[in-house]
């Protein structure tokens, strides 16, 4: 059995930050579906939020945490957005000696552009591939410190005895057979969970896996309600647009040539924060002045061929490649698509969980930086600032902890573990899981999307039942051992249900309209009930909802207008 000091699960910008922050000191070693490169952030596009002052010098980092706050429609938990904007700086100083080739002003500095919901030009960018510059620095930075990597590893269950965490057991997608890894410390960094949605920008992988696999050992679940839907996903393959494309100066055009954001934002316009934008799309698209009665124009043209080619390259490459359109001479159609989990499994701002020895990071957790929406620019920020304090955390516990890591509670959940996996690769049932999961999917989107309420979210849950039923009736079309995908995602499918469920349930619990989440038979946003985070803590019948309080230090709530 291997043993690592901390294992850390995700090779994506949160796993490698916090590797980085411990392998000095202890041995390190990072498990991934896929090699690091190949994970989500390496999409992100339009850039990284730090209060860098580069273009206007009165932007500071109190400016940054109040924004988040207010566009997290105050379920924030204001020290965590305060320590987000303020390690920002260095944060991003840090990358950039490290060799993050951010874009430059004249004078030399980091270029800096305007994201929605942000007062200044605070988004720092590398062109519009800011993650594929970002996490290919992490990446160099953690083969020159010598990272041990495990690639092709799908970890399906998280060893806890005593309330604290052992260890881990990861399917090895080449061969097919179950291994077990005994660590002191294990840090969660496994992304969203995107694809629960029909419709998402979230690559193949996000499949909210990891946090399916904390919940089903003990550790509660927060906020998973919260969905955002990014405005501008390019019709027909849901790609992302970035919001750099706005920022940069796009217009959002309906059917009868109006910039209707007027109507929704009067000030910020285009750069409203992410839900009111999605939101306003939806309603011009059902109000009918939608194209095709399906999507709106986001507009390029005016900007000029020159600052297309320089600042949204990768925009134009895609609008081409994949709907034959030149941002140049033509307005490009785009709809709203799921985009970002701000819940996740609930964790402090050190990423400590209510298991000891288990930490977690980045999209997977919910340190509740962002609360109900969270702002464009600050979720890779939140990989490399939480990233590396829970890496910090985990070096600490490490440190001192006593004894070692039970070897007998990882064997014990390695024999469990693989005759579950043996039981679902030979099942005799007759169920295809590729339909439950289109299903599932298109029901979330349907029923649990960007407008809620009480009917076709009660709706949506008896599907979910009904599919969790079905689920366990399965049969796979392949059931050989190497490389079975068929298999993983079988298998990944149960965690899916599983965490949509608590998404949809926890959605009907919520009777206010907060950030994200819409209800159109609770409109308002009622802090006198609702000023509370949900954690979701998982039974055999489903989720079992509990509350927390939001930490509230500076800023009381106040009305959110823009
Ligand atoms: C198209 C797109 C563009 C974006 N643009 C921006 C942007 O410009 N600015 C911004 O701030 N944010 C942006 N975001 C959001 C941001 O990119 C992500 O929130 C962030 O990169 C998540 O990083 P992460 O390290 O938490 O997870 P990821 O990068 O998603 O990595 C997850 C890792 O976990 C591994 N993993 C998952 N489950 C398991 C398992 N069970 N076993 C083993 N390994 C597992 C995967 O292999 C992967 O290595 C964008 C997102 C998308 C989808």
């Amino acid at each position: 059995m291997k043993h690592h000091q901390v294992i850390i699960v995700g090779g994506g910008l949160a796993g490698l930050r916090a590797a980085l922050e411990a392998v000095d000191e202890l041995d390190v070693a990072v498990l991934s579906q896929v090699h690091p490169v190949r994970s989500h952030s390496i999409a992100a596009q339009g850039g990284i939020n730090a209060a860098l002052a580069n273009v206007s010098d009165e932007d500071s980092w109190e400016r940054h945490a109040f924004d988040t706050i207010k566009g997290s429609d105050y379920l924030a938990d204001q020290p965590a957005a305060e320590i987000l904007a303020r390690e920002a700086i260095d944060r991003v100083y840090e990358s950039e000696h490290w060799g993050c080739p951010y874009s430059r002003l004249e004078n030399g500095k980091i270029a800096q552009r305007p994201f929605g919901g942000g007062g200044f030009p605070r988004t720092c960018y590398a062109s519009d591939r800011t993650g594929h510059a970002l996490l290919h620095t992490m990446y160099e930075r953690s083969v020159l410190k010598k990272v041990k990597v495990y690639e092709e590893r799908m970890v399906i269950e998280l060893v806890v005895e005593d309330g604290t965490c052992h260890g881990v057991v990861a399917l090895n997608l080449v061969t097919g057979e179950l291994e077990a890894y005994l660590a002191d410390a294990v840090i969660f960094t496994t992304g969203g969970a995107g694809r629960i949605y029909s419709k998402s920008t979230n690559a193949i992988i996000n499949t909210g896996s990891g946090m399916a696999v904390a919940y089903r050992a003990g550790v509660p679940l927060k906020d998973m309600e919260f969905i955002q839907f990014h405005p501008t996903s390019l019709y027909g393959t849901n790609i992302l647009m970035t919001e750099g494309a706005r920022g940069e100066g796009g217009y959002l055009i309906n059917s009868e040539g109006e910039r209707f954001m007027e109507k929704y934002a009067p000030s910020a316009m285009e750069l409203a924060p992410r839900d009111i934008v999605a939101r306003a799309i939806q309603t011009e698209i059902k109000e009918g002045r939608g194209f095709e009665g399906e999507y709106v124009h986001l507009d390029l043209r005016h900007l000029g061929a020159e600052k297309i080619m320089e600042r949204l390259p990768g925009i134009r490459e895609i609008a081409l490649d994949f709907a034959g359109i030149d941002p140049i001479t033509a307005p490009i159609p785009i709809q709203p698509a799921q985009h970002y989990t701000m819940g996740g499994i609930d964790c402090d701002v050190d990423g400590v969980t209510v298991v000891k020895g288990f930490f977690t990071a980045g999209e997977c957790a919910c340190v509740s930086a962002h609360g109900a929406n969270r702002l464009g620019g600050n979720s890779i920020l939140e990989t490399i600032v939480y990233g590396k304090r829970a890496g910090e955390a985990a070096l600490k516990y490490v440190k001192g902890r006593e004894s070692g890591p039970s070897r007998r509670a990882v064997e014990e959940a390695l024999e469990r573990c693989t005759e579950l996996v043996e039981g679902l690769r030979t099942a005799d049932g007759s169920e295809d899981p590729a339909a439950i999961r289109e299903e599932m999917t298109k029901v979330m989107f349907d029923k649990v999307g960007i407008f809620r309420d009480a009917e076709n979210l009660k709706a949506a849950i008896e599907t979910l039942v009904e599919l969790k039923e079905r689920y366990r009736n399965l049969r796979l079309s392949y059931r050989g051992k190497r490389y079975n995908l068929d298999l993983a995602r079988a298998w990944e499918l149960g965690g899916m249900l599983e965490v949509a469920e608590v998404i949809a349930r926890g959605a009907l619990l919520r009777e206010e309209s907060r950030g994200s989440h819409a209800r159109t038979d609770f409109t308002e946003r009622d802090d006198e009930n609702w000023l509370k985070h949900t954690l979701a803590y998982r039974t055999d019948d489903g989720p079992r909802f509990d509350f927390k309080e939001v930490i509230i230090t500076k800023y009381q709530p106040q009305a959110r207008r823009y």
